[in-house]
Parts: structure tokens; sequence; C-alpha cells
């Protein structure tokens, strides 16, 4: 190793080169965003040295005060910001500030150049680029630290954030950070003692240690969420959300919890207003959530995914407890009775805070069920024990609202006739194709209310509800449905032995694409339509599963033919008449494929087409 002074230089990674290059050639919509970055990774250094003084033996300045001290000069733009915090040895400074180390930073330039635009401060924040968007306002930054170990050397970093940079050491005594640069001339307002702390109080107000500005204390340290409920205000609670949760819009709602009894423990959480576009795609975002977890007013974990089960995990804010030692590990965490309780008392509490949003401000409660409903119900399945919570906040179309708006169970059994024994739903990928299907038509035409289910989460879901309030969940495409019910007026099916010589056509020219053929009750308007049998996936379920490339046995359908229907009334005449008739065939697998492609299954139309201009032509010429 080296001694004493000598300046030792490192090449950058390719990857860095390429982010500082972005980072220095793009245009800033919140170049302001550099500094909550710094005050950010000061804050998180003093957690660290605070966690570890917990333990550790030996610390380099224990007594130190845990404080982020700035300091500026309007006249040469000179920038200095200084923490006590945990510092960094020569092989973090090469580890931290010399690599692109988090994937975060990879998905961050990849965002970038997919939404070809500007650099927006807010993007830095939420992909973690830190530290480097000091480049956005100097050309050379200098960083002078020392580890809390005690045996620790000073070091001093420096770059100029184009290829290189250097690390020397120094005689550095203290323990801790500081970051210092000259501002570029466009960026001299940074050094403007009333835009320093109107920055510190926008983006950095909540940093639960001292940020001094030239002496004086700029920001308020308190724990929001120790506050008796009527002392927080609405504002503060809002613009606390904003720092925890890195959003730029308020929250939707929050909930204050405090509890005292087997555990102790206050609890801040917020509901976000918009789910983050991957959340529900990625289950892996989901896994890695959770509210910050503090003993006594101290952070022990920044994002705990112990609090919450994980179909809540979008929740964000602070749960504070007395009842875990301040130096739990992170596996202590996990395993640990006192925060299973915490966990099983939140997630009470927010599941009764969703059901009260509902009742109380539907309008919020609809905003939250857009944005999450998806994940929450993924709850249905793994919770058994909130599974009755989850089942009342579902909320579902029906044939019976308008668009957007929402049935609940509680809601669609009470107003189902008296004689009506089942919960009917229709699984599908959107409103208009699921209104539009076969298979609702004897449904609408007896007014019985019908489900519309067009979520994708849906089928994994709902068929797991086999019943509510003692009335069976039944998929309207099941084939054993009663359909005994007909209104009067309507035409003749065919019967006797007109109607066995028409099934036997289409089964006969069908084959196996089919299990079967039967006469349909249901359909009022439409020839044909497919149904599933009785133990069969419904057809939903089983196109989400094939789209998940999962094995799914290729359930066949039973087509469901009207007998009352005028085709196939003619299709009858025709087949008395010459039961040789090309054509026949011909109408059987259009009608068949036809109920195919309306269920988005039918893999190629060539074959449709050619027989449509068979018919055509069939139909013209006749004239
Ligand atoms: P992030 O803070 O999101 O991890 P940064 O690029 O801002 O990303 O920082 C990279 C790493 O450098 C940090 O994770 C931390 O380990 C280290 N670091 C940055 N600033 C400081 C500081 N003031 N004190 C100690 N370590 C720091």
């Amino acid at each position: 190793m080296n001694t004493g002074s000598s300046v030792r230089e490192f090449e950058y990674k390719a990857e860095m080169k390429q982010l500082l290059d972005l980072i220095v050639h793009s245009l800033y919509t919140h170049p302001e965003i550099f500094l909550r970055e710094l005050i950010s990774n000061a804050s998180d250094a003093l957690n660290k040295v605070r966690f570890n003084a917990l333990t550790a033996e030996d610390l380099l300045d224990r007594d130190a005060e845990l404080a982020v001290r700035i300091s500026i000069d309007k006249e040469s733009g000179a920038f200095a910001i200084e923490d006590s915090g945990i510092g960094m040895s020569e092989e973090d400074l090469v580890a931290n500030l010399g690599t692109v180390a988090k994937s975060g930073t990879l998905g961050f330039m990849q965002a970038l150049k997919e939404q070809q635009k500007e650099l927006d401060g807010n993007l830095i924040g939420q992909f973690g680029v830190g530290f480097y968007s000091v480049f956005m306002v100097t050309d050379e930054v200098t960083v002078e630290t020392r580890s809390s170990q005690p045996d620790s050397k000073g070091y001093r970093w420096r770059s100029g954030g184009q290829g290189s940079y250097t690390i020397e050491e120094t005689e550095r005594t203290e323990r801790g950070t500081k970051i210092t640069f000259t501002l570029k001339e466009e960026f001299r307002e940074f050094a403007e003692e009333y835009r320093v702390e109107q920055i510190i109080r926008k983006y950095s107000n909540f940093v639960d240690f001292p940020i001094y500005l030239d002496g004086k204390q700029v920001n308020t340290v308190t724990a929001l969420w120790q506050r008796p409920k009527n002392e927080l205000k609405e504002a503060d609670a809002a613009e606390f959300y904003k720092f925890i949760a890195g959003d730029y819009q308020d929250p939707l709602d929050y909930l204050q919890v405090s509890v005292e009894g087997a555990v102790a423990f206050k609890a801040l959480l917020f509901l976000p207003k918009e789910a983050p576009m991957d959340l529900l795609y990625r289950q892996s975002e989901l896994e890695n959530r959770g509210p910050q977890l503090y003993v006594r007013k101290v952070m022990i974990q920044h994002e705990c995914r112990d609090l919450l089960p994980e179909y809540l995990r979008f929740i964000a804010g602070v749960v504070d407890t007395e009842d875990l030692p301040l130096n739990v590990s992170r596996e202590v965490v996990q395993t640990s009775p006192v925060l299973a309780k915490i966990r099983q008392i939140l997630t009470g509490k927010i599941l009764g805070w969703f059901e009260e949003l509902a009742k109380e401000q539907p309008e919020k409660f609809r905003t939250f069920y857009k944005a999450f409903g998806p994940i929450v119900k993924i709850g249905l399945n793994t919770d058994f024990t909130n599974r009755e919570k989850l089942i009342e906040l579902l909320r579902f179309e029906s044939t019976k609202t308008a668009q957007d708006e929402f049935v609940t169970l509680k809601e669609y059994a009470a107003r189902m006739p008296e004689d009506q024994k089942e919960i009917y739903y229709h699984s599908g990928a959107s409103r208009e194709q699921l209104l539009a299907h076969p298979n609702l038509e004897y449904f609408q035409d007896m007014g019985i209310e019908v489900l519309l289910l067009s979520d994708p989460v849906d089928v994994f879901v709902i068929p797991s509800i086999h019943e509510y309030d003692k009335k069976p969940l039944k998929s309207i495409e099941k084939a054993d449905i009663d359909f005994s019910k007909r209104k009067a007026g309507q035409a003749e099916p065919l019967v006797g032995n007109l109607l066995e010589p028409v099934l036997k056509l289409f089964r006969d020219t069908l084959g196996d694409r089919i299990e079967d053929v039967v006469e349909s009750h249901r359909l009022v308007s439409s020839p044909v339509t497919l149904v599933s049998g009785k133990n069969a996936f419904d057809s939903q379920m089983e196109k989400m599963m094939k789209m998940m490339q999962q094995d799914v046995p290729a359930g066949k359908r039973i087509l469901e033919v009207n007998t009352s229907h005028p085709i196939v009334r003619n299709l009858s005449g025709m087949l008395i008449a010459n039961e040789s008739n090309p054509l026949l065939r011909t109408v059987v697998n259009q009608l068949f494929e036809g109920a195919l492609m309306l269920e988005g299954s039918l893999d190629s139309t060539t074959a449709f087409l050619g027989r449509m201009n068979e018919l055509i032509e069939a139909a013209t010429l006749s004239r």
C-alpha cells in the first residue's frame, strides 16, 4: 500500500462514464435535487453510525453530535456539506463512489434512454443515482472522509466527473464525511442562504438529525408519529409522506395508530394516490417494500418487509415500537414474535381503515381501489385469517352498473330476487367484450345481474370464493346452470325428430374439436356459444395460464346450439332437403369458429375468411 500523500488515479468503469456523461450533459428540471441527495446520504451515514454505536465497543468520536453542517459562500460559490456519520474507508470510496453499484442506476439509464426526455431531478431521486447528481451543479467535487472504525485513516477523493477520480490519504482527524465544491456560474443561487433554507424545508425537513446552515439549525427534527392525533396537522403529515416515500404528490389518506397492550407501538401510515407502474407485475418490487421500522425513535430498517403482509406493502410510513431491543438484527426482526404481533394488529387496522374509507369517503376508496385493488385481492389467496374482510372489500362492475361504477357482493346478494340461488360472474378482457358475449343473453333477457370481471387478477381469486352468504358463486359459462325459466313469446325451439339430426350434424362436422354438442337454453339472439364443462377451467383462466406458460390440460369446450334461431332452423330444413349439401358443413364450421373468435381463441382466421367468401358467394348467387 502507498504511504503518505501519494495521489492515485482510478478509471471509472464504462457504465459509470455513461452515467456521468448523461448527468453532465442533460437538462434539468430540478437541479436543486442535488442537495436533497447529499443530505439524504449524510442522514443515512448518521443513521448507520447511530445504529453501530449501540453495539460497537470502539468507535471513533463516540460522543460527536450527530448532525449535518452546510456552509456556503455567496461570493465564491463555495459549497460544503459535512456529516459526523459513519464515513468511508478507501475500499468504501472505490466501491461506492467509483462504480455503479446498484442495479437501480442501470435501470435509471435505461429509463432515461427510453423516455428520451430531459433529466428530471425526480427521476434521479427515484433511482438513487444520489451522489452523482452533484455533477449537475459543479465541475469538480472533493470528498474528505474518515470511517468510524477506531483504526481508520482519512482519505480525500476528488473527481471532475469525466473519466477518472483520485484518492489520497489525508490527516483528517474527525469521523464522518465532508463534501466540497464550487458551484458553476449558472447555479450560484444555491449559495444563497434563503434558497438553501427553502430547499431543505422542501425536501429534507424531516431528516432525523439537525441540519445547520452556517451554524443555524434549519429543519424541524420531530418524530411526527409520536404526536397525539389532534396535534398532527394534515399538511405536516403530507409533507412527511412526500419526504419518506419520495413521492411528489400528497398521499391519498393517512392513518395514525397507537397501540398499547401486549405490544406497544405507534405508526403513521400512508396510502399513495397511485401505484408505481410496475408494482403489480413485478413481485420483487413488493417483496422489497415496507414501512420504516424504528425502535424508540431510532431507525432500524429503512424498508421493513416484515411489518406488513405482501399484499399491503405498498403502504408507506413509519412504525415505532418500544418492544424490540435497539440492537436488533435483521434476522431477529424476521422471526420476532413481537413483529409478528405488530404485523397482525397493523393488518387488522389497515383493513378496517379501507372499510371505513369505503363507507365514509367512497370517492377516495374508488381511487384507492383502482390503484391497488389488484394487489389487495392477492390477499384472498394468501391471508386466510382476513379473508372475510377482504371479500367485503371487493368491488365489481356488473350488468346493472354503469361503466366504472361498482357493486359489492353484499349489495349483489341483497338485490338478488328470491328465486335466484346463485351469484353469477362472467370473466373476460374488457367490459365491452363481456357485454357482447352470447353467454350473457339469457341473463340479460331475464334481468339477472351478472358480475363483470375484467381485472386479470380476478380469475385467480374469484373462483376460490366458493360462496358468499351461502350463495354459490358461478361462472356463467358453466354448463350446469338452470335455464328453465323462460319468457313467454319466444321463438319455438326444434323438437322431436327434428332436433337430433341437427345436433348430429354439428357433432359429425366438428369431431374432436369439441367435447359435445347440446341444445342451448341460455341463448336468445345468437345461434351458438361455447361453454365449459362442470369441472373444466373457466376459459379466461385457461387463457391466463397459457399466457403465463403454465401447463394447462386443453379443456375441450361444449358447443351449445340455439335451436330456435333462424339459422339453425334453416339448417334443419336444408338437412331434410339434401343431407349431403356441402354448405351444411361450411355453415357449421363457420358458426363454431365464429364462437371461438368471439372468445379470442381462434388461432388462424384464414379458413374462416375463406369460408366467409364461400357463403357470400352462395348468398349473392341466389339473388
Ligand atoms: P445511495 O445513497 O442511493 O446508495 P449514492 O450514489 O448517493 O447512492 O451513494 C453511494 C454510496 O456512497 C452510498 O450508498 C454510501 O455507501 C456512500 N456514501 C455516499 N455519501 C456518503 C456519506 N456522506 N457518508 C458515508 N457514505 C456515503
